[in-house]
């Protein structure tokens, strides 16, 4: 498949058949189901997109029942700067029920397979997108990271996923999750790649108000693998992770140290704390988010006997478990008497993690972090709920703190699927991040 680099300098008529062909790769396959639909805007680069993020006049459900009929009355930011950039929204990408889970398994439109190995998972919440790179039907796309959805599919399918710091890329038309956590990003074949996508969505937006009034400096045209960092390693943090991933991990910390970088021991809390604090703060904000969903204003409607029962049917039959299960979680720790209890000390918590992440950041430029505790799961692995949020423990803590961090495949693990590791870097920091992710790549030398 051709980088987005590349594809940016081919001619329309280039481009056209270019998109021909990858439309006609991707009814060759429905098994893999990465895409829901493919449509296409404007005649540049096809880029996919999650289906949680608006393209105007498309069909936009955040993988739900409950959506189903709604039709995107305008472009979310990100759209708008891809398309004055050159590049077409191309594709709608499959996703777990309202960004909630790990797998992609939750979607309305049934689970997407992984390219690798059709009997695993592709992880998630973006994994229709990461399964779309990875099996060559996409250039690049756009997912969305609320707790690892962008990372951990790309890490099982063995490709780059980067999570901006919060506020750097515009929320504005992301259908929302948890908005304190959400952020969308790049997902490609390659850290530079990543880096153009995130140059190109990037930036202040006076729509979403969490944005971020701070100057997105280009980061590439100014990739750097040759700088020379300071990168803390975890070495009591990582021993939560598989033995395959902890071998992929020393493995990374060599190669770095053979590119010259410095390697510092570090410390974090334990990550137990990270999923209680991360699954309270979302569901709170889920279940406030998703309140808008009542039959009246958007998409599905179940009409019931009066207002109230038309509120509840609709929700009874529009929403899958495991977002009702997230709705039940999210009021409970929200109701008075327990508010206090849970919602407050999880905010409590969260500054604890941030404070954390500022102390190793006083002496290093990068933090190395696996992305996942094991490799893509198989299909029905996962026996409940809690061990699907407890696979969560590596990438929650950044998105409670805010931070930049990049996920890319380093190696594979005996059974011949990937393992992605990932740098984090202090907030607005994106161009150490890339210059950083960029060296070990260069090193490495991972090819599927
Ligand atoms: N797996 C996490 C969850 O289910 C993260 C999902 C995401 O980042 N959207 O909440």
């Amino acid at each position: 498949m051709i980088t987005l680099k590349e594809a940016l300098s081919l001619s329309k008529d280039e481009l056209n058949k270019f998109k021909d062909s990858l439309k006609a790769k991707i009814q060759a396959d429905p098994e893999l189901n990465a895409y829901i639909d493919v449509n296409n805007v404007g005649e540049g680069v096809p880029i996919a997109i999650k289906d949680n993020i608006q393209v105007k006049d498309w069909s936009v459900t955040s993988g739900s029942n409950i959506l189903q009929g709604y039709i995107a009355p305008y472009n979310a930011t990100v759209i708008e700067k891809m398309l004055n950039a050159g590049l077409s929204p191309f594709g709608r990408t499959n996703m777990d029920e309202f960004a909630m889970g790990s797998t992609t398994e939750s979607s309305f439109y049934g689970k997407t397979l992984n390219p690798k190995n059709r009997d695993c998972v592709p992880g998630g919440s973006s994994g229709g997108s990461a399964a779309a790179v990875a099996a060559g039907l996409a250039i690049a796309a756009l997912g969305s990271d609320t707790g690892g959805s962008i990372r951990q599919p790309a890490a099982f399918c063995g490709i780059v996923g980067m999570k901006p710091t919060y506020g750097r890329v515009s929320r504005y038309g992301l259908g929302a999750y948890a908005s304190s956590l959400d952020q969308i990003g790049p997902m490609t074949q390659n850290v530079e790649d990543a880096a153009i996508l995130y140059d190109i969505i990037c930036g202040y937006d006076e729509k979403d108000s969490t944005s971020a009034n701070i100057a997105c400096e280009k980061v590439s045209d100014k990739l750097n693998p040759e700088r020379k960092l300071r990168i803390a390693v975890l070495p009591e943090y990582v021993k939560d992770a598989s033995d395959d991933v902890q071998k992929a991990y020393t493995y990374a910390v060599e190669s770095l140290k053979a590119a010259g970088h410095t390697i510092v021991e570090k410390e974090m809390m334990n990550p137990k704390y990270d999923i209680s604090a991360y699954y309270i703060t979302a569901t709170a904000e889920a279940t406030t988010n998703l309140a808008r969903y009542d039959g009246i204003r958007y998409g599905n409607r179940k009409v019931g006997k009066n207002l109230e029962d038309t509120f509840i049917q609709t929700r009874s039959e529009g929403f899958g478990d495991e977002v009702k299960r997230r709705i039940m979680l999210g009021n409970f720790v929200l109701s008075s008497g327990y508010y206090d209890a849970y919602y407050v000390k999880a905010q409590k918590v969260r500054h604890l993690i941030k404070d954390n992440y500022a102390k190793i950041f006083e002496d290093v430029d990068l933090i190395l972090s696996p992305v996942a505790p094991t490799t893509a799961n198989k299909f029905g692995e996962l026996s409940s709920p809690i061990e699907m949020y407890l696979s969560d423990i590596y990438t929650i803590s950044i998105n409670l703190a805010g931070l930049p961090a990049i996920s890319l495949p380093v190696t594979n693990a005996a059974n011949g699927m990937p393992i992605g590791l990932q740098f984090i870097a202090n907030a607005y920091d994106e161009q150490t991040l890339f210059d950083g992710a960029m060296s070990l790549e260069k090193q490495v030398n991972y090819n599927a």
